[in-house]
């Protein structure tokens, strides 16, 4: 039986020209900034999305850490969405390393606005904590956030004395997604984080992007959180070969997860919502039915998903061709309501 894996678009291993320009990869060592391929990964990356600068980082955790850690840091506070990665999935870095004070806002999807930024903005005395950051997660459960949002938040930042970081650990699936270039989407946004090693399908890493200034702070933290690398290009060959081959490819991801999505639409047991698929993520639920049931009727059949925030999540990646696609609705389509009861 084929398995098909849509726990996640980090499943993705690097296809055959990936790892050809892996092997051919020129490096040195990035510590004396010797690494010819991590030198071209971060001035594409800042290119590609009109910044100064940009540094490589690991990981997306650590590209989101290092911001919250050079504008943040203790005694101040970054606004959030409640449904953040940061909040969420990063072991609460922010609080036991970078020592920021996450305010946690509650808004439909996790977009936010500024009227849901404001009520947390008010001016007080010498004792309130200081108001550092405000962090946007673009896609956010695969929706995307409206330009004008972007707009109107790094508004009230710069009126408030505070910077916006984007987490677009996924900015590409956004840009590729609404037409729109990810420098344009990145414009309000003091600093940046992406992954290369989600639905772009390198190996390992992500790029943490802003103002030469802020770059030069961040190489300094992340040393100081002991990953600074070596010959790292070796890894910087994967992302630069996902950014000049992999990024118009996203669009098959998303079109695949509207076909799954309108396929558990048709059952008479899934509960999804078809306006909220706009990228390459979707969650469902099986009303009365525990997720762990789910995932498990989901294995036997063929498909691994995962749960995340009380509903079942499923993710494309670029494993997954059309008829791969078309395999999968059958198998949904074939699935009763109850099967679940078994
Ligand atoms: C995956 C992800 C990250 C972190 O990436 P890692 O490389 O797993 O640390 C951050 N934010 C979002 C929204 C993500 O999906």
């Amino acid at each position: 039986m084929k398995i098909y894996d849509l726990r996640s678009d980090t499943i993705t291993k690097p296809t055959p020209q990936m790892r050809k320009a892996i092997a051919e990869a020129e490096v040195g060592d990035d510590i004396y900034r010797e690494d010819p391929s991590v030198n071209y990964l971060e001035s594409l990356a800042a290119e590609m999305l009109s910044k100064e600068a940009s540094l490589f980082v690991p990981s997306g955790s650590m590209g989101n850490l290092i911001p919250l850690f050079v504008n943040g840091g203790r005694g101040s506070l970054v606004l959030a969405s409640s449904l953040s990665h940061i909040i969420h999935h990063e072991v609460s870095a922010l609080t036991s390393i970078a020592g920021i004070l996450p305010i946690l806002i509650d808004t439909p999807r996790g977009i936010l606005n500024a009227e849901s930024i404001v009520p947390h903005l008010s001016e007080g005395s010498y004792d309130m904590v200081r108001k550092a950051i405000i962090e946007v997660e673009n896609t956010i459960g695969g929706v995307c956030y409206p330009l004008n949002n972007l707009k109107e938040i790094k508004a009230l930042a710069e009126k408030n004395n505070m910077v916006v970081h984007m987490d677009g650990a996924r900015l590409f699936n956004a840009a590729v997604a609404t037409n729109v270039e990810a420098s344009e989407i990145v414009k309000n946004s003091d600093t940046v984080t992406f992954c290369i090693s989600k639905g772009l399908g390198a190996p390992v890493g992500s790029l943490l992007c802003g103002t030469k200034e802020f770059i030069e702070k961040a190489r300094v933290v992340r040393k100081m959180l002991g990953s600074a690398m070596r010959q790292a290009g070796i890894l910087a060959a994967g992302g630069i070969y996902a950014l000049q081959n992999n990024i118009n490819r996203l669009a098959l991801d998303h079109d695949n997860a509207k076909e799954i999505a309108l396929a558990l639409s048709k059952t008479d047991w899934a509960k999804i919502n078809l306006q909220d698929v706009e990228t390459n993520i979707l969650f469902f639920e099986v009303e009365g039915v525990a997720l762990d049931k789910v995932i498990r009727l989901f294995k036997e059949r063929g498909i691994m998903v995962l749960s995340d925030h009380s509903k079942i999540r499923v993710v494309t990646n670029l494993h997954i061709d059309s008829d791969d696609t078309l395999e999968i609705c059958k198998i949904i389509g074939s699935i009763e309501k109850k099967d679940f009861l078994k």
